[in-house]
């Protein structure tokens, strides 16, 4: 509760209305349609998982566990989180269903991910994410594929000024002998680093590549790349993610930058940015993540995934109009007011969009009938009742038949209503 005692919601946490709720549909509307041409499945999975799945996923030194992290005990005494992020759940549930044997899992979800950021930032503490996971598969074909999903996916949305950015991780061969050489580099500019930088020296030193303080990204501009020290099956499988982009004429550029900060994040990263949105550009990411399963107990499954903040996507988005309606019914009397809802009905089965104005006196009726911005008003008096007739009047032009309501309804038809 607020100081002057009226119920507000809490901070960083807002509420979808109708405005947003449409653009928010429009982004999702999208999503299901190019992802069923890519045969992928919707799962919904739990908002509460137990905190360990993401401790040992994520892992306790991140920001996101060790500071962000929505967690209480349950009355059973259970540690138990609210979802900082879609994949883990997505990992433990492919294990818990024992679908490892199963062949490649396609997977997407929509929904909503806690996180405790400073709000101040413009961050929402709950957001809605659009994830997909695909288990199962190696690569590069796939990696190239889950590309063109992702692009397909923000040109179905409507976004404009978007380009693809990737990066090769390495793996567990090539990735330790170039950290050795990365740390090195950094460590000889240490004094030039933010505080946050050199903490991550030792513990995270690719994480020091994405940082963005400039005066940090000025000292990096020589920073060795793990493009450059890929080992032969990375270098290879990176190669085969280029080539296929290059053959789809997808145009990509390397960003060496692009980084994840744990382990089990390997080979191909990437991100898609839009120039639309000022610095702030990436509004998707994903890539390999060959180690998790693997992490999280099952056998070692190779996978790709990415995802995508709703509100973000949903914020590049000129306004979606309200749908208005079809027909306001207007009932002229106490006597026509069960025939006019039964009128409502039928023409509402015919996919028309209707609202009925309430019946009582006509001026406060046309009123509403106004106010909903209606194409037509249909209106029922005694007269047309005893008639089996309606009057049908077209607001924009004001003109108006008498005829029977299966013309009425065909004038106003255009088929089924959005
Ligand atoms: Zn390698
Ligand atoms: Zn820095």
């Amino acid at each position: 509760m607020s100081k002057s005692g009226k119920l507000q919601s809490i901070r960083g946490i807002h509420d979808g209305l109708p405005d947003e709720v449409r653009r928010w549909r429009h982004v999702e509307a999208a999503a299901r349609k190019v992802f069923a041409r890519h045969v992928f499945d919707e799962v919904r999975l739990p908002v509460l998982e137990s905190t360990e799945l993401f401790v040992r996923s994520i892992g306790e030194a991140t920001d996101i566990v060790s500071k962000e992290m929505y967690c209480f005990v349950d009355q059973g005494e259970d540690h138990i989180c609210l979802r900082p992020e879609g994949t883990a759940g997505a990992v433990r549930a492919y294990l818990q269903a024992g679908l490892t044997r199963a062949g490649a899992q396609r997977w997407f979800y929509i929904g909503p991910m806690f996180r405790r950021e400073r709000p101040q930032k413009g961050r929402l503490r709950q957001f809605q994410q659009i994830g997909v996971e695909w288990f199962g598969v190696a690569g590069p074909v796939e990696d190239v594929e889950m590309l063109v999903m992702a692009h397909d996916f923000l040109v179905e949305i409507g976004l404009e000024g978007l380009s693809i950015e990737i990066n090769s991780l390495g793996c567990s061969v090539c990735r330790p002998p170039y950290r050795d050489k990365l740390v090195a580099f950094l460590e000889a500019r240490a004094d030039s680093l933010c505080d946050t930088c050199r903490e991550r020296i030792a513990k995270n030193p690719m994480r020091v590549l994405d940082c963005k303080v400039e005066s940090c990204q000025a000292q990096l501009t020589d920073a060795p790349e793990m493009v450059a020290h890929l080992c032969g099956d990375c270098a290879a499988h990176f190669g085969g993610v280029k080539s296929g982009l290059e053959a789809l004429k997808v145009p990509y550029r390397i960003n060496p930058r692009i980084v994840r900060g744990l382990d089990y994040y390997n080979r191909t990263a990437f991100e898609i940015v839009t120039d639309r949105l000022g610095a702030q550009g990436t509004v998707l990411a994903g890539g390999r993540y060959d180690g998790l399963v693997e992490e999280l107990g099952g056998p070692a499954t190779p996978a790709v995934g990415f995802a995508a903040g709703l509100e973000r996507l949903a914020l590049l988005l000129p306004e979606v109009p309200a749908a208005k309606p079809d027909v306001a019914v207007v009932a002229l009397g106490d006597a026509v007011l069960d025939r006019s809802l039964e009128l409502a009905g039928q023409l509402r089965r015919d996919g028309i969009r209707v609202v009925h104005c309430g019946g009582g006196g006509a001026k406060r009726q046309f009123k509403v009938a106004d106010r909903e911005a209606a194409r037509f008003t249909l209106v029922i008096g005694e007269d047309e009742m005893t008639a089996g007739q309606v009057t049908l009047k077209r607001m924009d032009t004001g003109e108006q038949w008498t005829v029977p309501l299966a013309e009425a309804a065909a004038m106003v038809g255009h088929g089924e209503a959005a």
